[in-house]
């Protein structure tokens, strides 16, 4: 099984971008949409952003001529019929993305193999329905595609290998880097980041810093580059508490439980940048408010708060690592690479020491009464006692 045709669903903000990486790698792909509006702006997005790479040195003239001739658009499924590889990047909705396989089933060749871009369905239960489901993986893009280097491959249950390792070979040859991540809620590296905002969140509501505080000293001290708050605008305070409550409703856990900060910014329409006001003010896309400067923290204090947080980032991956999600690199390659962050989590626990980071969610559990959700995980008590002993 080698894949030669590429077909996408779906040519919305990631569809269009995996159209483009596709095309670019040399595959003869053809895009689909079923709304004939959102098929031609796909097109044109592809298209500009082949001009654009290429005045940019990215590419050469030639080889973004070479790539859009490689691109078509399709206006009915039908025509992805001698696509090898389908990958799906339609709404995020179960019974929506069951109902494009099954006629992907019947459209494409038996040997061709399926992938979803899903972010947060269980690929296993995508697969369920399916007539060929050992042909089908999850390809989790990260958004932009054409610059977010990370592809997370997930196994269903009843993915084979084989599809695994095609799929993997074919993100490579898109110039992605793949690393295998199990079903389960987030896959890597929207579970590993979950204590990003939620951390953030609870110490803006203790009353341990302000939002632009704990946004100045991740940046300045823990060389993210966004704060939390300043990346809660830009995704929508909204879609954020959305993503929190469905990590929460798959597993109530007190670690991922939503802060009532994000519902009361929702209900007072303080939703981020789109809507000119969230954490911050904004008029015309541009922030009103002065940055903060890294004085407004003492530095003891501005180190806390990022220590604090990115305690949090390792332990969460190390609860994952405890789970078989992945492994301990390739949480760090997923995190420094869908998401940018200047360190993986277990780079952060190295840097800090594993028994300084044991001991600050020690002290966090006590002094907050909160045993439960600053528990460490048991990766991370053995790193610990590991680094003591050593
Ligand atoms: P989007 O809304 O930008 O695009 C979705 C596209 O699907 C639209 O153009 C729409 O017309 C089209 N569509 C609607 N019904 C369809 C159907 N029946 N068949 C085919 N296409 C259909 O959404 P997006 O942000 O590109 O997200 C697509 C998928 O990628 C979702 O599963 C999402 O969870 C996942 N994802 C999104 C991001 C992100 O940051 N946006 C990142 C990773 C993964």
């Amino acid at each position: 099984m080698s894949v030669e045709r590429v077909g996408v669903v779906g040519a919305g903000t990631m569809g269009a971008g995996i159209a483009q990486l596709a095309a670019l790698a040399g595959f003869p792909t053809a895009m689909h949409d079923p709304d004939p509006g959102a098929l031609a702006t796909g097109a044109d997005r592809v298209a500009s952003a082949l001009a654009k790479g290429a005045g940019r040195g990215l590419w050469s003239a030639g080889e973004a001529a070479e790539a859009a001739s490689m691109l078509g658009t399709a206006t009915e499924l039908e025509q992805l019929a001698s696509a090898d590889l389908v990958i799906e990047a339609a709404p995020e909705d179960l019974e929506l993305k069951r109902e494009l396989f099954a006629r992907l089933e019947r459209i494409c060749d038996e040997s061709a193999l399926l992938a979803t871009n899903t972010s947060s369905i269980p690929v296993t239960r995508i697969a369920e329905p399916l007539e060929r489901p050992e042909r089908f993986a999850g390809m989790h893009f990260f958004n932009p595609p054409a610059l977010m280097r990370l592809v997370e491959v997930v196994a269903g249950d009843r993915s084979a290998d084989a599809t695994l390792e095609e799929v993997t070979r074919v993100a490579r040859a898109m110039g992605r880097e793949p690393v295998r991540a199990a079903d389960a809620p987030g896959f890597i590296v929207n579970r590993c980041n979950r204590p990003f905002s939620l951390e953030a969140l609870r110490m803006l509501g203790e009353g341990v810093a302000s939002h632009a505080q704990i946004d100045a000293a991740m940046r300045m001290r823990g060389g993210y580059r966004m704060g939390p708050f300043e990346l809660l605008d830009l995704i929508g305070v909204d879609i954020n508490l959305e993503v929190a409550r469905s990590f929460h409703a798959q597993r109530p856990i007190p670690r991922w439980e939503p802060h009532p900060i994000q519902a009361e910014m929702v209900e007072a329409g303080r939703l981020g940048r789109k809507a000119g006001r969230g954490f911050y003010e904004y008029r015309a896309g541009r922030r009103l408010d002065p940055e903060p400067g890294e004085a407004s923290l003492p530095a003891a204090e501005a180190e806390a708060i990022v220590e604090r947080i990115v305690a949090g980032l390792a332990n969460e991956a190390s609860f994952a690592v405890d789970e078989g999600v992945a492994a301990p690199e390739d949480v760090d390659t997923a995190m420094r690479l869908g998401l940018n962050h200047p360190r993986g989590p277990f780079e952060w626990r190295d840097a800090l020491g594993a028994p300084n980071v044991l001991a600050l969610l020690e002290e966090l559990a006590a002094r907050l009464g909160e045993p439960e959700r600053y528990r460490a995980a048991p990766a991370l008590v053995e790193a610990a006692q590991a680094s003591a002993g050593g």
